[in-house]
Formats: C-alpha cells, sequence, structure tokens
C-alpha cells in the first residue's frame, strides 16, 4: 500500500474501523433456532458433484451443484430448499422431530467435531480469518449492476478440515446470506457481527476436502476508517472497486480472510453491457448472456491472500501488451485518467523487467494496473498482479512501490499483520533501488537523509520513522505508519551496509524465491537474512527491527 496523500501515509490508517466492529463480535453463540435449515428435502438425493465422499456415513441429501453455475448469470433458480424449510417451520414441533428423524435417519458412525475458532488471534486483528481449515480455491460468481448497487453473490468455497469439525465459521460483513450448503447439502448458519457460522448437517472430518457455497446479496459497503481513508466494496460515480487491506474483503465475500490462508481464486464478473469488469489474474473468456450483459471469467492460479482479491466495474479504456521480456500486461484506466497512459505508468513494462532482474522473475502470469477515477481512495493497493491506483498515479516511485509489493507482500506474504514491515519495507526499499539505478539518490543517500531529515534529498525523511520498532507496531492503527515503511527500509539497508552488496542481492532474490506464493514471519526473515549471507546480523535486528530507541 502506498497512500497518495502523504500524511496518511506517514501518519496512519486501517484497522481502526474494522478492530471497532470485530470487537463488538462476540464469541460463537449457539446457532439460533430460527437459523435457516435448508436441505431438509425427503427423497431429494441428487449427486454430490467433486465433494468428498463420507466413507461410512448416511449420505444426506444434495442439492444441485448444477444450479451453482447458473445463478451468478441473473437467472436465480427457486431455492426449493429455503421455501421448504419455512413448509417446515409450520410444523408442529414433534412433527418436525419426526421428519428430521426420517430423513436424517442416521443411527451409524459420527464424527465428533468440534467448532473452528473464530479468528486467528492476530495480534493486531484477532477476529480477522478463521480456525479450524484452509482454503484451497474461491469461485466467486458476482452479478452487479452499478445503476443500482446490487450485488448477487454465490461463493463456492473448496476447503480442507484441519481438524473434526462441528462448525466453522467464514468472516463476512453486511449483505444477505439466502442460503449455505455443505457438500451440497443444506447448512445451518448464524451471523454475529462479522462472523458466519456455519453448522454442516454432518461434521466434517479432519484432513476432508469440503466445498461451502454461499448465496448472498444486497448492497455492498465499504468499511470507513477514522482518517477517512475506505476499504473493501467502493463504489465510484459509475462503477464500484474492491480493496482489501486489512481486512475490506469481507465487504463482498464470505472467506477465511486472513492473509496465512492463500488460496486460487476464479472469479466471474457479470455487469450491464458497456462496463468492463477487471479482476486479478488472466482474462480467462469475455462473453455475453442472454440478458445483454457481458461475462468476465478471471482466473487466479497462484496463491492469493484475500486482502489482495479484487474488482473493478467501471467504463475502463483496457490496454494489453508484453513487456521485453515476455510477461502480460493487462490494464484499465477510468475516464477523465488518460494521463495515465502517459505518465509513469507508461514505464511499468520497463519496470517490470528490473524488477525482475534485481528481486528474481515475475511471480505471475500478468501484470498491469487498474486506475479508479481520482478521489475515489487515499492511496493505492498491490491488488495481486493488477494494483489499483487512484487517479493516474504522478510518481514514478508508486508504480516502483507497488509492483515490488508482487514480490514482497503478494508473492511472499506475512503470517500475520504484524509481519508487515516485510511488506512496506521492502516495498519502500525498492524506490530508493529505482532511484539508485536511474539517476536518482542512492539507497545510501536515502538512508542518510532520513537519519539526518533531510527533505531535499526525500521529500518525506522528516517523517517519525522513528516512532516505533517496524516489527512492533504499537497497535493496528500503526500498521501503515511511517516507520513501517521507512525504518523497514532501513533495516534493509543496513542490512547491506553489514553483508554487501552481493550478498545483499542473493538475499533478496534468495528470500523471493524460497518462499515464493507462501507467508513468511519477521523470526523466519531474520533467520534466513543470517542463513543465506553466513553473517551474525544481531546488531542490526536489536538496534534497527525491534529496538525502541532511535538508531543513529
Ligand atoms: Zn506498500
Amino acid at each position: 500500500m502506498w497512500a497518495t496523500v502523504a500524511s496518511v501515509r506517514v501518519s496512519s490508517r486501517g484497522g481502526g474501523a474494522v478492530c471497532t466492529g470485530c470487537s463488538s463480535v462476540g464469541g460463537m453463540r449457539p446457532l439460533s433456532a430460527a437459523a435457516p435449515l435448508p436441505g431438509l428435502r425427503p427423497g431429494s438425493r441428487a449427486s454430490n458433484a467433486g465433494g468428498a465422499e463420507r466413507a461410512g456415513r448416511c449420505p444426506g441429501p444434495r442439492a444441485s451443484n448444477a444450479r451453482a453455475r447458473q445463478v451468478a448469470r441473473g437467472v436465480r433458480p427457486p431455492r426449493i430448499e429455503y421455501v421448504e424449510l419455512r413448509a417446515l417451520s409450520r410444523l408442529a414441533a414433534p412433527a418436525v422431530a419426526a421428519l428430521l428423524a426420517l430423513t436424517t435417519g442416521c443411527t451409524g458412525e459420527t464424527v465428533q467435531g468440534r467448532p473452528g475458532a473464530s479468528g486467528l488471534r492476530d495480534p493486531y486483528f484477532p477476529r480477522a480469518g478463521n480456525g479450524g481449515y484452509q482454503v484451497d480455491h474461491y469461485a466467486l460468481d458476482l452479478d452487479y449492476d452499478p445503476a443500482d448497487g446490487q450485488l448477487h453473490g454465490t461463493a463456492v468455497i473448496t476447503a480442507r478440515a484441519e481438524q473434526a469439525l462441528s462448525s466453522f465459521n467464514l468472516d463476512f460483513s453486511g449483505l444477505d446470506v439466502e442460503g449455505v450448503t455443505v457438500q451440497g447439502e443444506g447448512a445451518r448458519y448464524n451471523r454475529t457481527g462479522t462472523e458466519l457460522t456455519v453448522r454442516p448437517a454432518e461434521d466434517l472430518e479432519k484432513g476432508e476436502v469440503f466445498r461451502t457455497r454461499v448465496d448472498y446479496s444486497g448492497k455492498p459497503k465499504a468499511l470507513a476508517d477514522p482518517d477517512g481513508a475506505k476499504e473493501g466494496w467502493v463504489t465510484t460515480k459509475d462503477g464500484a472497486v474492491a480493496v482489501g487491506e486489512p481486512v475490506g474483503s469481507m465487504t463482498w465475500f464470505p472467506g477465511n480472510h486472513h492473509p496465512s490462508d492463500k488460496a486460487a481464486y476464479d472469479i466471474t464478473l457479470t455487469v450491464p453491457r458497456g462496463y468492463e469488469a477487471v479482476s486479478n489474474g488472466e482474462l480467462r473468456s469475455r462473453t455475453g448472456d442472454a440478458d445483454g450483459r457481458t461475462v468476465f471469467a478471471w482466473h487466479s492460479p497462484e496463491p492469493m491472500a484475500s486482502y489482495l482479491a479484487t474488482a473493478a466495474v467501471g467504463p475502463y479504456k483496457v490496454t494489453t501488451g508484453r513487456t521485453a521480456s515476455g510477461i502480460g500486461l493487462y490494464s484499465a484506466v477510468a475516464p477523465g485518467e488518460e494521463a495515465a497512459t502517459t505518465g509513469p505508468l507508461a514505464r511499468l513494462p520497463e519496470m517490470v523487467d528490473w524488477s525482475a532482474g534485481r528481486f528474481g522473475p515475475y511471480p505471475f502470469a500478468t501484470a498491469g494496473a487498474i486506475v479508479v477515477p481520482a478521489g475515489t481512495l487515499t492511496y493505492a493497493l498491490e491488488t495481486q498482479g493488477r494494483p489499483v491506483y487512484s487517479g493516474a498515479p504522478e510518481d514514478e516511485e508508486l508504480v516502483v512501490h507497488e509492483l515490488a509489493h508482487q514480490w514482497f507482500g503478494d508473492s511472499v506474504s506475512p503470517k500475520s499483520w504484524k509481519d508487515i514491515w516485510l511488506n512496506e519495507g521492502f516495498a519502500t526499499y525498492a524506490e530508493w533501488l529505482w532511484a539508485e539505478d536511474h539517476g536518482g539518490p542512492t539507497a545510501q543517500q536515502h538512508f542518510e537523509a532520513f537519519l539526518a531529515g533531510d527533505t531535499d534529498v526525500d521529500k518525506d525523511a522528516g517523517v517519525d520513522w522513528d516512532a516505533f520498532p517496524p516489527a512492533s507496531p504499537p497497535g493496528p492503527e500503526e500498521i501503515t505508519a511511517a516507520p513501517v515503511y521507512y525504518r523497514g527500509a532501513m533495516v534493509l539497508h543496513r542490512i547491506r551496509q553489514e553483508v554487501g552488496d552481493e550478498k545483499f542481492f542473493a538475499l533478496v532474490r534468495g528470500w523471493a524465491a524460497d518462499h515464493r506464493h507462501g507467508n513468511a514471519s519477521t523470526a523466519e526473515f531474520t533467520a534466513y537474512a543470517e542463513k543465506r549471507t553466513g553473517q551474525d546480523l544481531k546488531k542490526v535486528w536489536d538496534v534497527w527491527l525491534y529496538g525502541k530507541a532511535r538508531p543513529k
């Protein structure tokens, strides 16, 4: 992330409003009796396409998965399960009990599952993410009409149970849940704050790969931070864009919204004719549907942290191309932001190849940019493969910064939000390296400028980069504050000073290669740096990374 308004980056953004929301979420409550009980359909067993079978147990009624593919095309088939639920609820309690006994009528082996945790105890966002499973793949079918702001969505989440589960949680904010199935069977669900608790008809076994489908709709809303910054589903004059750092993605799809759970994505966006719909990865197809709308199918095979997922809808001008080394480019620019095509962003192809020279092979199949109307956001975000810029970027450093995140943040993602200096320190240091290689100040000059507060060399050199050690932001509102960026970059430069250029750049490339498409923590980085360079760097860590005092 890189704030386009300097003061935002220098102070802090993110977290506040989200935290308030999170803290208001209570513990897991018993599932309400009023929670929908879809799927109780006597004698309506359909095939369980693609789902793992549960040997030795009674298969329950299965809903047809074929319906999944129809829904996001806008033709929303009747949800028979839920209609029948309402019919059920009119029966007297004993009758319901008898019917339940008949329909589930299974007295055989049962799995003794327990609830998955409702948060991953992230140091700053304890409610973010959920325990008990890891997601392999998200298939999001989203139908969005900018005219009325309505989103109809279907999320099919394929995950692996890491424990026997009686229930599990998804993070989801706003929007109405219309129904949940697990393995094609109707599941109970309950919502408390931003937690959507799902209780499958049958417990899930440890190691079981299971598919959860959530149908939902409504008018998605952005989350507002105290400083005015927005994240989540943000509307524009004639469209919308989704940005999710740190937890805004829960405003447009249910998921395991913590960077430690990365997954592949297929995001299909259906929009009115005349609109473009841009997301992460490669555009697999662009087709018209029967209602004259356009369906964009985006595919991201590489693991992605959910905060890096995006969807942008608007009357964008799309350009495609390739870098000299052959990396595909796909960029979308909002009307009025045409300066993007001649400004710093015009150097993106060159920057991609330069970055690959510095950091190792580009981690994804395509690169590019999404330029939303100026004023939409107060920052740019490194959404995977295709960063979002609010207005045409005016600084080369900004474009280099978001591009560097593709290696540091997107491919190598933080294990927790406490590790975010590994994102921002590297991305800031990339700015210094770009300047060094293109006739600007050297990284050493940048480092000295910050030590001295010399704003002639770098206009940001006067910020309070010494306010706290970058590996220990005092709270969630500081995870994007100045020390995370500038002192993070200074930590990297201190390593370079200690080990020399050859070892330093081998370390940088090795770090990106060895953790490619994974997650890593600060402790893993410091151990890796010492092992890779063969040098004791304790002094650097103690003073620059963890030390409270201003380093000299
Ligand atoms: Zn950044």
